[in-house]
């Protein structure tokens, strides 16, 4: 492939009535065009709720198609063939060449050559042309058959395993049979922002792309706690976000330095609670700089009962150290659901990179399971006068960048 020079998007209304609707439709407009802007030039525009991609300039037609299927909000995208005139012979070239093209390729076929059922499904949004849909129907099917039908090509008007739809729009045609699905979901932009707790683990990449499906555009924040995390654990991490930016857009990341924070607790805490209480600031820490971006939310990749910090009672304990809202998308997924969910997306085999994460380096043997909120409230009485002295000064030398 290819001569495709036009796709037309599908794109999911639910929610974006009235007024919304045209906010949703511009956003999702502005994202196609970001996302191909580096392969070529392109025309990108929105008509009687359609979304419609024109290359004006050569350009790499998988890597569109691939960039494309991750764009949130899509729902499928359809290569279109153009007729170059807009008559009855226009359309029945485009329409021949558009089987050569979608259908000639073994390799991009799912049906055995032209051996499947059909049916031409026309629309006219410009009636001025001679003939009404169910002509072009009839001639078009039939164009299609002479051509084709010793290589096993049928009609089925029922249940046809290829629609062959033609378009006319203006003073132009268009014939297209493909749907390439895509990742659906609401355009990044459309719907606020909000703070990941990004680690290097399978969970928190799943959990950050299944809030930016939402239409929210994520930032992220990574604990490390050098040198007892490795550089390698950061760039892996960054790595992650970057793979969730595919989908998301790019997204503002900040390293937090955890180290000195770590040792002030373990210095001062009872080990069994070294894990809540240092999650507990995790969430303070990310908390101000979710406030400092206008960031309406936190976001994690807990599950219930995963590990012991993720037990009700401990997650309980955990969402009181903050006031904003704490979302965790993931929280009701058993560990291999999130498992098939990351190898979908594509986060799985640098998830499982082996890279250590501050969490494990200073855990307890026997963590508690149930944590009491007024003995960890007990517990860090005594980090009172030596952490916020910590915590500010981790706020302040986080450093940023942008994953893209
Ligand atoms: P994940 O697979 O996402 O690493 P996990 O199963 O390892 O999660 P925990 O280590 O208990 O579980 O972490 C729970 C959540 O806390 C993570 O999903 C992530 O959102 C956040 N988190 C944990 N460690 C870090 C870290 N070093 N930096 C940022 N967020 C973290
Ligand atoms: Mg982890």
């Amino acid at each position: 492939m290819n001569n495709i020079k036009m796709f037309l998007v599908r794109y999911a209304e639910i929610g974006t009535k009235g007024k919304n609707r045209y906010v949703f439709e511009d956003i999702l407009c502005k994202r196609i065009r970001n996302r191909l802007e580096a392969l070529g030039e392109f025309k990108v525009w929105r008509d009687f709720g359609r979304i419609y991609i024109e290359a004006i300039s050569d350009y790499d037609y998988d890597e569109a198609i691939n960039r494309l299927t991750k764009i949130f909000g899509i729902v499928g995208l359809c290569p279109v063939t153009v007729a170059e005139e807009f008559t009855y012979d226009g359309i029945k070239k485009a329409a021949l060449e558009h089987f050569e093209e979608t259908f000639g390729n073994a390799a991009d076929n799912k049906f055995n050559g032209y051996n499947f059922s059909f049916k031409v499904h026309s629309r006219r949004v410009n009636k001025d042309f001679p003939m009404n849909s169910m002509e072009i129907d009839m001639e078009i099917g039939h164009d299609l058959l002479e051509a084709y039908e010793s290589e096993g090509l049928h009609v089925d008007v029922h249940k046809p395993d290829v629609m062959v739809e033609v378009e006319l729009r203006g003073e132009k045609a268009f014939v297209y049979s493909r749907i390439i699905p895509g990742p659906g979901g609401l355009p990044v932009g459309t719907n606020g922002k909000a703070m990941s707790l990004l680690s290097g683990g399978i969970d928190s990449p799943v959990a950050t792309y299944m809030i930016a499906k939402r239409g929210v555009e994520m930032e992220a924040v990574y604990f490390n706690s050098p040198p007892y995390t490795s550089q390698r654990a950061l760039e892996k991490v960054e790595k992650l976000g970057q793979i969730v930016a595919q989908y998301s857009g790019p997204i503002k990341f900040y390293n937090v330095n955890f180290t000195d924070i770590q040792l002030c607790i373990y210095d001062n805490c009872p080990h069994d609670q070294l894990t809540i209480i240092m999650k507990r600031i995790m969430f303070q820490i990310a908390e101000r700089l979710a406030a400092k971006d206008e960031c309406q939310a936190i976001v994690t990749g807990e599950s219930i009962g995963q590990v012991s910090s993720q037990t009700m009672q401990s997650l309980g304990v955990i969402d009181a150290a903050v006031e904003c809202p704490v979302y965790r998308p993931v929280i009701g997924m058993d560990k291999q659901e999130i498992v098939e969910y990351s190898q979908r997306i594509g986060t799985f085999e640098t998830s499982i990179e082996p890279y250590e994460d501050c969490c494990t380096i200073f855990v307890d043997k026997h963590p508690v399971t149930k944590p009491k909120m007024f003995a960890i409230e007990k517990s860090e009485k005594k980090l009172v006068g030596k952490i916020e002295e910590l915590i500010d000064k981790a706020v302040e030398t986080a450093e940023e960048k942008w994953l893209k």
